[in-house]
């Protein structure tokens, strides 16, 4: 059983000391942004609005990037910035600044963990409670919906002005990471903040169907077929239901498909009424998954992730599960009694 910690959000020392940090550089300045491995709409929305704003303020000489192999899934590769990203092999060695998004711990980060060793500040933007306290400056907020809030705080106290295309970036992260306005993260702050970046100009229902509601035929059969192996476990989580399922490298392959396409799939599975918590198990290689975990409310899913090693938010978790589907599964089962909320 948990006892809850109150969360609190950066200080005014925090703010301050990252706004000096970006003040301090010259134009000619080498700035690295970086965010978290398999990039959601988070992670490239905050980092790219905010690659954006730092342009807008002089920057001359700006990079972003992410671990892993440089590729942007489909449904965000028409964000503003993208000429931003670089590979992260070809990432300044060693940038006079470093930004890093919505990534709660150094494992996040991949090959790009070494330029948290510069001789240069490292601004920390985040909203995982589970926040390790890596960097030098941390603006990390567990009650923001999504890093774009933070990225945009930033960019305010840089007045640095609201225009399109920086708007576009943070209403994707924005709409990704609270499921489109119906998490409970969803607060009155969270439509202010929608109304100033729909203000610009930006378009939502173009942007909503790019970025959730457009998907290969290919991925909607392998859906089907995934969705048709769930199973539901109504006792699991002392009663409150487990519905779990998986999704092979096999099955990408006999549909044709991409692995960013299997982000939406947990979508589907949480809608099972009878589980408070919804897992869905993502091949990557042969004992190894990429697992997502959702609840309701009754488990507090990023205690799961934290035992089994990963990390996330109460009510939406994740972690590297090894071994068979059942084992994994098993693992996450066994530690769902002892995360369930109290108060
Ligand atoms: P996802 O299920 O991939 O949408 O992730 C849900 C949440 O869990 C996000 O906030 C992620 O940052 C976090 N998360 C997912 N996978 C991992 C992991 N392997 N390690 C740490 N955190 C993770
Ligand atoms: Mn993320
Ligand atoms: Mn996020």
């Amino acid at each position: 059983m948990l006892t809850e910690s109150v969360p609190t959000g950066p200080t005014e020392a925090d703010w301050a000391a990252a706004v000096a940090a970006v003040r301090a550089l010259p134009a000619d300045a080498r700035v690295l942004l970086i965010c978290h491995v398999n990039p959601d709409g988070d992670a490239l929305g905050s980092m790219l609005g905010f690659a954006l704003g730092l342009r807008r303020l002089g920057a001359r000489q700006l990079q972003a990037t992410f671990p892993g192999p440089p590729e942007v899934p489909e449904p965000f590769r028409w964000l503003p910035g993208l000429d931003l990203l670089v590979p992260a092999t070809g990432a300044y060695p060693d940038p006079d600044l470093v930004v890093c998004f919505d990534a709660a711990s150094e494992s996040r980060l991949g090959e790009l963990v070494d330029r948290l060793d510069i001789d240069g500040p490292v601004l920390v933007l985040d909203h995982h409670a589970s926040n390790t306290g890596f960097g030098d400056v941390h603006l990390v907020d567990p009650t923001a919906a999504a890093t774009s809030v933070v990225a945009e705080e930033l960019l305010a106290r840089l007045d640095v002005p609201l225009d399109a295309e920086i708007a576009a970036c943070l209403y994707v992260a924005l709409t990704t990471d609270t499921g489109s306005f119906r998490f409970e993260a969803t607060t009155p702050a969270v439509h202010q903040l929608a109304a100033r970046l729909l203000a610009t100009g930006i378009r939502p229902g173009d942007i909503s169907r790019r970025v959730f509601d457009s998907r290969p035929f290919g991925a909607v059969r392998l859906f089907g077929e995934v969705l048709g192996r769930a199973r539901l476990e109504p006792a699991a989580a002392a009663g409150h239901g487990l519905v779990w399922t998986y999704a092979t490298l096999d099955d990408l392959a006999r549909h044709d498909q991409r692995p960013y396409v299997l982000e939406a799939l947990i979508d589907s599975v949480r809608c099972t009424a009878e589980a408070d918590v919804a897992v869905v198990l993502k091949q990557v290689a042969a004992d190894e998954w990429a697992v997502s975990m959702r609840s309701k409310g009754a488990v507090d899913v990023s205690r799961v992730a934290v035992a089994l090693g990963g990390g996330g938010h109460r009510f939406a978790a994740g972690f590297t599960g090894r071994g068979g589907a059942d084992d994994v599964a098993g693992r996450i089962r066994a530690e769902l009694d002892g995360a369930l909320i109290t108060s």
